[in-house]
């Protein structure tokens, strides 16, 4: 059986553990800061199997050259960045194994919030590190508004119970600017109610699945009128592409 939990890490970063509770295995994505991983390895006694990236931002990369020199784990990451460390370069691909034990990944290719970022699907959950966010997407870092809007596209196409486990806890802010673009969106507002409930207890708001980032989060509903009206209302312009609403919210969202 996988046991998947958050670890807290520097802000507002989640490292994720995917462990194998049979062996203790763990699978560790993204080791922003090797501290809170390696108090959590000890404090369960469980055994570091490998590290998988996302993509290059330091708040996902710096712990891994103390966790390497600790555990002598392989690295698995994005072949498009250049992440020293990295000893297992990825493109998509589908039946990676690490290990027979641990289950099969599939490697999606997400460019849009840094140039080479990956994905990582696991049975029914993606790990997508700064692509897609409870109710938000990543800034566009050395990627662009195209790629972002194709990768999103991608992701919007699995099936509607994905399990999403983003890298940061943004889901509140992000839940505000939500509410500006479609403030009659009910959902959006349930989606409100329930993510105050779940941080007043101290608990991640993620994963979400897919189907309440489709019913709420506006990056991933570029073709609704509502989102089209608001993002013409803000840009001042008509808006004829799905892309165009896009990019659009993006420039939004960086100002709100
Ligand atoms: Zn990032």
């Amino acid at each position: 059986m996988l046991n998947i939990q958050a670890i807290p890490a520097l802000n507002d970063n989640y490292i994720w553990f995917i462990e194998d509770t049979d062996t203790r295995r763990v699978l560790i994505v993204d080791p922003g800061d090797a501290k809170p991983v390696i108090e959590a390895i000890e404090q369960q006694q469980l055994i570091p199997a490998a590290l998988l990236i996302t993509h290059g931002c330091h708040d996902h990369v710096d712990g891994i050259n103390q966790l390497v020199k600790l555990y002598n784990t392989p690295v698995y990451g994005p072949k498009k960045e250049t992440i020293p460390s990295i000893n297992h370069p990825l493109i998509a691909c589908e039946n990676l194994i690490i290990e027979p034990n641990l289950p099969e990944i599939t490697i999606l290719d997400i460019p849009g919030h840094t140039i080479g970022h990956i994905a990582f699907l696991i049975n029914d959950c993606l790990f997508c590190g700064d692509t897609l966010f409870g109710a938000g997407c990543g800034r566009l870092h050395s990627g662009d508004a195209k790629k972002m809007f194709s990768s999103l596209q991608q992701i919007s196409e699995l099936p509607f119970q994905t399990k999403i486990f983003c890298a940061h806890e943004y889901t509140q802010a992000n839940l505000h600017f939500a509410e500006a673009v479609e403030p009659d969106n009910s959902d959006i507002q349930q989606r409100i109610f329930d993510t105050a409930a779940l941080r007043q207890q101290g608990k991640p708001s993620l994963p979400s699945t897919l189907t309440i980032e489709l019913a709420t989060n506006p990056f991933l509903r570029c073709g609704q009128p509502n989102v089209i009206q608001a993002a013409e209302f803000f840009s001042g312009k008509q808006l004829s592409t799905a892309l165009e609403v896009f990019t659009e919210l993006r420039l939004w969202k960086d100002r709100f």
